[in-house]
């Protein structure tokens, strides 16, 4: 199992929100540690400890994982921990890596390393040698400290799970700065393995200025995919165009809401993934999607991309029409399609031109749209 602690409110970030939430490469920083576990073999389970005002942000931070409820965590780190590991307690796990929520890119190698650890000895630890030469403030200027003997203890920290459920119980009091400590304090052998650079924990706002340029490194393999689509006007009094509602004199024909923008936009994505198209994956013969809402459409499409671990990083749609007239709606339909797909508005392009009365869309027989999509995956 692994156990993920996010409960601090980490206000030396100076992020405006807990920083565990805020977003690196479109990801929230939380997610890209529950991803690094639940992706590895040898981790059979993730469970993660929040802040009890966090409800909201840990719900979208996961969307699409099928996990566990979060557990609440105490007053300080110590509390959450041992929360964590009293409601894993049931399941009774052999082993638990217990992780800063704090440390986004630890990597599959050192959670490797470190549950192999386990083998050896009831406690594992990445530790990882200091480079930057140590000073000490004395009167009158500044001393080195030798650093060859000091070393930074990281996460994952590793443990026997009875093990260090009993040492949680019994030192409960203490204010011990990592579980380490506590192994320590109950007698137990600690390995070490080697800590990671990468696996920095961001605790400045310097820290996430590198952090998001290691997020978007991470997520390299960028991708477009185009779509296109066209629905046919009929009798009617509305339709739906990116997920906005819009009183007009004809009807757009189709099996789900008819909505060309957002099945444009969702074709888009599934063409960056190279998964097929909506007519694969909704086809119009299946009773399910009558008069579906098309948001259903987008929101698995953008699921499918979290599910690789990847992001958007941007659409932009293009309807074609005579009318209705799109420039008083623009707003709204960015706003919608950023909230069906999580992604700020600025990465949201919506335009709108007509084809100068030539071709189907000229004579007001339907409406078209096209749209591109580009997607960030792990590569
Ligand atoms: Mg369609």
């Amino acid at each position: 199992m692994a156990l993920i602690v996010a409960a601090g409110r980490g206000r030396r970030a100076q992020t405006g929100q807990p920083k565990q939430y805020v977003k690196l490469g479109g990801k929230a920083m939380l997610r890209w540690a529950i991803d690094a576990f639940a992706r590895h073999q040898s981790i059979v389970g993730v469970r993660v400890v929040i802040h009890p005002d966090d409800g909201a942000a840990y719900d979208a931070a996961t969307m699409g994982l099928a996990m566990d409820a979060p557990v609440l965590g105490g007053s300080t780190r110590q509390a959450s921990v041992r929360a964590g590991l009293e409601a894993l307690a049931d399941g009774a796990p052999q082993r638990v890596l217990i992780h800063d929520g704090a440390r986004p890119f630890v990597s599959s190698a050192l959670i490797e390393n470190v549950v192999v650890a386990l083998d050896r000895a009831p406690a594992a630890v990445p530790l990882l040698g200091l480079s930057d030469t140590l000073r000490r403030k004395v009167a009158g200027g500044f001393e080195i400290v030798p650093r060859s003997d000091l070393l930074g203890a990281q996460t994952p920290q590793g443990f026997h799970f009875a093990d260090i459920l009993a040492a949680h119980r019994k030192f409960e009091n203490t204010d011990a700065s990592d579980d380490m400590a506590l192994a320590q304090a109950a007698g137990l052998t600690v390995a070490s393995v080697a800590g990671e650079h990468i696996n920095m924990k961001l605790t400045t706002p310097d820290d996430f200025v590198l952090a998001e340029r290691l997020a978007l490194g991470t997520l390299g393999d960028v991708r477009s995919g185009t779509g296109f689509d066209v629905h046919r006007f009929v009798a009617g009094d509305h339709i739906f165009l990116c997920g906005v509602k819009l009183a007009h004199t004809r009807a757009l024909e189709g099996h789900s809401d008819a909505d060309v923008g957002l099945h444009a936009i969702t074709d888009a994505i599934f063409g960056a993934l190279g998964a097929g198209d909506i007519g694969a994956h909704f086809p119009s013969s299946d009773p399910r999607w009558r008069g579906a809402a098309s948001r259903l459409f987008l929101e698995y499409a953008a699921k499918l991309v979290r599910e690789k671990g990847g992001t958007i990083a941007h659409v932009d749609v293009t309807l074609i029409c005579e009318a209705p007239k799109i420039g008083p709606h623009r707003e709204a339909m960015r706003a919608s399609i950023s909230e069906i797909l999580h992604l700020d508005p600025q990465r949201v392009g919506v335009k709108a031109t007509t084809t100068e009365g030539l071709g189907f869309t000229g004579r007001g027989e339907g409406i078209a749209a096209q749209a591109i999509a580009t997607i960030r995956l792990p590569g």
